[in-house]
């Protein structure tokens, strides 16, 4: 065997999670090293070409406020933006990107491959080295090894994939890639709870055999909204989608023939995405809907391979030529590639804590979709917060860096995880947020950036365009606050305010249905000047400010739990006066704090005062957490 350098921080797999720990890791001043099958395939997007959406595109403006790579990439790619729900609130609007999956894969490749402090390996890794419990480094499957404090595993969807195409099964990672076989085998041998999963992508198709003629074109967002904080602009050409929609002959067809769908057959076991479900899936659970939408997603400007988003299939070959027939627009459709399914393990994300470190095995961290979730932007989000701990224990800090409930997205979305584990693929949904009007995607930075600043993430660029930035709106706000006039004023000015003799200054009076910022800037000819990026985050406060403040409230009932930490050595089995279950469920999932304690499913308020009883006794002061 040969022995290697020694790294701070080594990454296993160049996804969307490898390559944001990777790139966090090195953010941080670890020297790392990414370890991945192949450098071509650094950055490329599995399933489909697209990145965001709503509660995903929070989760990349989130990660893009920590100087993650995920949005600035996505710029550099996107060929159709949107942002979604746009009718809405701003808490629940969702910004999207089709991408060209080359320019994404090129942009990406181009972050990683340019970093300091980060060197990249194409070498599968077959083998974790552990040594007095902790995870010390990795062995390749050429026999290298490399020694880093601490190793952030992304294998994807690769541990022992299997993908299922009719009856037809084949080992792979993805398609034409190969499994994680040995991996998959180590970290069963390291008593870890792991399971299957499976997900699937639909047929790629010839655009030019497709007729848009009788499609419903989709066109993109003028102007353009980029997903980076630091972009102003996009200048990649931008091009429309289509819509179409299956039939009722689609769904004979498939209905006819859903025994032969792996799924239905009994072949696959892993659970699927109950939110990207296969067309067999829609098929069965709504058979009295006869049309399901078919977006038409061009996979790049250059490229003529066309995504046929929402109907993901693993039916044999030729049902999937019979079906696609009958959808307008695909009569006479050529496949490029067929769809598929795929098996995979993953690693029941309750073996984590917080920082996605593995609880009983130190020095490894886990992100992506091998912790039970679906999606790039999800599993970005984990890459990112694995990547900046891994480096911050490597470095021997001692306070990590956790994000909560009440801080972003990707706090819910780990808490999520590590205190309820998953039961089905895990994809984020700004329902699953309790705090949404707080957490948005165009607050993303005020919320996260000067974190990411504290714990040295975020580099000089955004430092400088953050600050600006907050001069200019702390500027705005104060402006706003200390401009007010009486309701009669305001009803000489046409705004109609009830006239109780109180005062309202700017963003009480945009806070009235029917007051128009035109109206404002007659008043304040200076908030003329103001960028569009500024009104937004004025009238956005003017919106939501009666909420705000009862959400503020809210969140410091929140944290109040939050702050009452649990020792990890706490014996919970010897604990009187709950049910042995409780006890057993409070010892198995060791929660860091009250607050995940309550949030633990069977969890019973009885117990919950019990544990708070007895944590006060047996702590010597309420730690902060
Ligand atoms: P990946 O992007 O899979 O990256 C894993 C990386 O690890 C790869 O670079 C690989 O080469 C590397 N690697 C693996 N094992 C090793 C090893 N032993 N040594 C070194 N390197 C290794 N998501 C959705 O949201 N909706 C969908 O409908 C959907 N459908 C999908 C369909 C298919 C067929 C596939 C394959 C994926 C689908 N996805 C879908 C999932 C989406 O692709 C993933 O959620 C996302 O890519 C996960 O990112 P990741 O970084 O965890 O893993």
């Amino acid at each position: 065997m040969t022995k290697t350098a020694l790294y701070d921080v080594i990454v296993i797999g160049g996804g969307h999670a490898g390559c944001e720990a990777a790139a966090a890791a090195a953010r941080m001043g670890a020297s790392t090293l990414l370890l991945t099958h192949k450098i071509e395939t650094i950055g490329e997007m599995s399933c489909n070409p697209a990145i965001g959406g709503v509660g995903k595109g929070h989760l990349v403006r989130e990660i893009d406020a920590l100087d993650g790579l995920m949005g600035r990439v996505a710029d550099c790619a996107g060929i159709q933006f949107r942002l979604l729900n746009r009718r809405k609130g701003p808490a629940v609007r969702g910004p999207r990107a089709q991408a060209d999956r080359r320019l994404y894969r090129e942009a990406m490749q181009a972050e990683i491959l340019n970093m300091p402090n980060l060197s990249v390996l194409a070498a599968p890794v077959d083998d974790l080295v552990v040594e007095n419990g902790r995870v010390v480094g990795v062995v390749t499957a050429g026999g290298d090894q490399f020694s880093a404090a601490a190793t952030v595993l992304t294998t994807g969807t690769f541990l022992d994939g299997l993908i299922h195409l009719g009856t037809e099964r084949t080992p792979a990672g993805r398609f034409g890639e190969a499994p994680a076989k040995k991996l998959s085998e180590r970290l069963y041998g390291l008593d870890l709870t792991m399971g299957r999963m499976k997900t699937g992508t639909p047929a790629r198709l010839d655009g030019r055999t497709i007729n848009y003629d009788v499609c419903e074109p989709q066109p993109g967002d003028v102007p353009v909204q980029p997903f980076s904080f630091l972009n102003t602009d996009i200048t990649v050409p931008q091009i429309p989608c289509h819509i179409t929609t299956t039939t009722e002959a689609t769904q004979a067809i498939i209905a006819e023939n859903i025994k032969k769908s792996p799924v239905y057959s009994g072949q696959i076991d892993g659970v699927g995405p109950r939110y990207c479900p296969a067309l067999e899936d829609k098929v069965a659970r709504f058979p009295q809907r006869q049309r399901h939408q078919v977006f038409l997603e061009p996979e790049g400007l250059d490229d003529h391979t066309v995504y046929p988003n929402g109907i993901s299939t693993s039916l044999p070959r030729d049902i999937q030529d019979a079906f696609l027939k009958t959808i307008p627009g695909l009569e006479d459709v050529t496949v490029i590639r067929y769809g598929y399914a795929i098996e995979y393990d993953y690693v029941d994300p309750r073996e984590l804590d917080m920082t996605l470190q593995v609880k009983k095995l130190p020095g490894l961290y886990l992100a992506g979709q091998i912790n039970g979730t679906t999606g790039y932007e999800e599993a970005a989000g984990q890459g990112l917060i694995a990547g900046l701990n891994a480096a911050l224990s490597a470095g021997g800090t001692a306070e990590p860096f956790v994000l909560d409930r009440a801080d972003a997205y990707i706090g819910v979305m780990i808490d999520d995880l590590v205190t309820r584990g998953v039961q089905e693929p895990y994809r984020m949904f700004t329902s699953r947020a309790e705090y949404r009007l707080t957490l948005r995607a165009d607050n993303a930075d005020q919320r996260l950036t000067p974190k990411g600043l504290a714990v040295g993430c975020v580099g000089g660029r955004r430092k400088a365009v953050f600050e600006d930035k907050m001069h200019r709106l702390d500027g705005a706000r104060a402006f706003a606050q200390a401009h007010d006039m009486t309701p009669n004023e305001a009803q000489k000015h046409g705004m109609k305010i009830n006239a109780d003799g109180v005062r309202r200054n700017i963003i009480d009076l945009l806070g009235h249905p029917g007051v128009e910022w035109a109206q404002m800037v007659a008043l304040w000819p200076e908030m003329a000047a103001w960028s569009p990026e500024i009104r937004e985050q004025i009238e956005t406060d003017a919106q939501y400010a009666g909420y705000l403040d009862r959400q503020k409230a809210d969140i410091a009932a929140f944290r109040r739990d939050e702050n009452l930490r649990l020792p990890a050595d706490f014996d919970y089995l010897t604990l009187e006066g709950m049910s042995s279950e409780v006890r057993q469920k409070l010892d198995k999932a060791r929660p860091a704090t009250l607050g995940q304690a309550a949030r633990l499913d069977g969890m019973t308020p009885a117990a919950l005062t019990l544990l708070l009883h007895y944590a006060r006794k047996n702590l010597p002061e309420e730690t902060p957490a």
